[in-house]
């Protein structure tokens, strides 16, 4: 089976009720970029990839593009065997880039899935759960409006709470930690996400005045030199973000101790399969990660999903979906939901979405 055609999409969701509000980002609306990838053999396979704005990681949707069309007439004619090969090929093609890669990756396993009959979570090593554990991030805001949603969210059925923290006074974080944990208590899994946005003095009075709080800080400065220089004295456990842009800094992060688990992105690790050898390094060192996206629609939505399902249950911290923010789904009948903070995992071959092609209009580039 070889790629016959690739061809580019680009689509705006804007954000319902937005802006979305991170440390160092507003977001009003997200640019996403889909790959829509046909066999010889006739099948069809989509993929997707959505910086969530030019400022929260090294990567742009006009980047995206730019890098796909770099690569797209290059791919024309390249077996398919295995995501690997197709791996090889694109780094044959062009050096770094792994956002925009993903999203040939996802329209890989997709296509795979479909050739096989079988379930893209399925090709990962198989589900070990069908309900797949979401968690609800906050967006930095007031600390008593953060605690009557973290009450609400509660309520919903979501097992963890992801605060956004920084950007800010570091007293209305602290104040914002404590409300949502007198509000909510134990019966939800916290973490407290900085985006970059704190210093490390901000850090180490957050854990001197939450000492009594159970919560994990994830991202909390801009560098993994900061957070290495303070590891020592913070009482709480410390993820990574922003700072695991690739395999080899994974390696080295959970090496050397720098961090106890990974806020982790399919997209920013180059696609599931790269993201699937992630998730084997974790499991080696018993390292929590969750299996998220920057945003995206209802292709990096199933993706995300099928990956989290694969993930030993004692390590899955959850998958993250913009769906709760992004208005409709590109699959009308099966678009991925949230429901009770928990995802099913999409049915059927491949990623299991079959998209209303006419939402996405003439495509930007094709090859083939
Ligand atoms: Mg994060």
């Amino acid at each position: 089976m070889k790629i016959k055609e690739l061809h580019i999409y680009q689509k705006d969701l804007p954000v319902v009720g937005g802006p979305y509000t991170m440390a160092r980002a507003n977001v009003y609306a997200l640019d996403t970029t889909i790959v829509k990838l046909v066999t010889d053999t006739g099948l069809v396979g989509w993929g997707e990839t959505c910086p969530v704005g030019p400022t929260y990681a090294e990567a742009h949707a006009e980047g995206a593009r730019a890098a796909l069309s770099a690569i797209g007439q290059g791919l024309i004619g390249q077996e398919i065997p295995h995501a690997l090969a197709v791996h090889r090929a694109m780094n044959d093609l062009l050096n770094g880039h792994n956002y925009a890669k993903a999203a040939v990756d996802i329209a890989v396993h997709d296509v795979l899935g479909k050739h096989y009959g079988v379930s893209v979570c399925d090709l990962l090593g198989g589900a070990v759960t069908n309900r797949v554990p979401s968690y609800y991030a906050t967006g930095v805001g007031a600390p008593d409006d953060i605690a009557r949603l973290a009450k609400e969210k509660q309520a919903e059925g979501y097992p963890r709470l992801q605060i956004k923290v920084g950007g800010r006074d570091v007293a209305i974080d602290i104040e914002t930690i404590r409300k949502v944990w007198e509000t909510v208590g134990p019966t939800m899994r916290l973490a407290v996400d900085g985006n970059r946005g704190w210093t490390t003095r901000d850090v180490l009075r957050v854990s001197r005045e939450c000492s009594d709080i159970p919560f994990i800080i994830e991202q909390p400065c801009n560098t993994i030199e900061e957070i290495s220089s303070i590891r020592a004295q913070v009482n709480h456990a410390i993820y990574l973000d922003e700072n695991a842009v690739d395999l080899a800094t994974v390696i080295r992060a959970s090496g050397t101790g720098i961090c106890d688990g990974f806020g982790m992105k399919v997209t920013r690790i180059g696609g599931l399969h790269p993201m699937s050898v992630f998730r084997d390094i974790c499991a080696a060192r018993s390292m929590p990660h969750t299996c998220d996206d920057s945003w995206g629609g209802d292709f990096i939505a199933a993706a995300c999903t099928h990956i989290g399902a694969t993930v030993d249950a004692r390590l899955c911290e959850g998958v993250w979906l913009a769906a709760p923010y992004i208005e409709g789904h590109y699959d009308t009948e099966n678009g991925v939901k949230i429901e009770n903070g928990h995802i099913a995992v999409p049915s059927g071959p491949g990623l299991g979405v079959t998209p209303d092609e006419t939402l996405f209009g003439a495509p930007v580039a094709s090859f083939g």
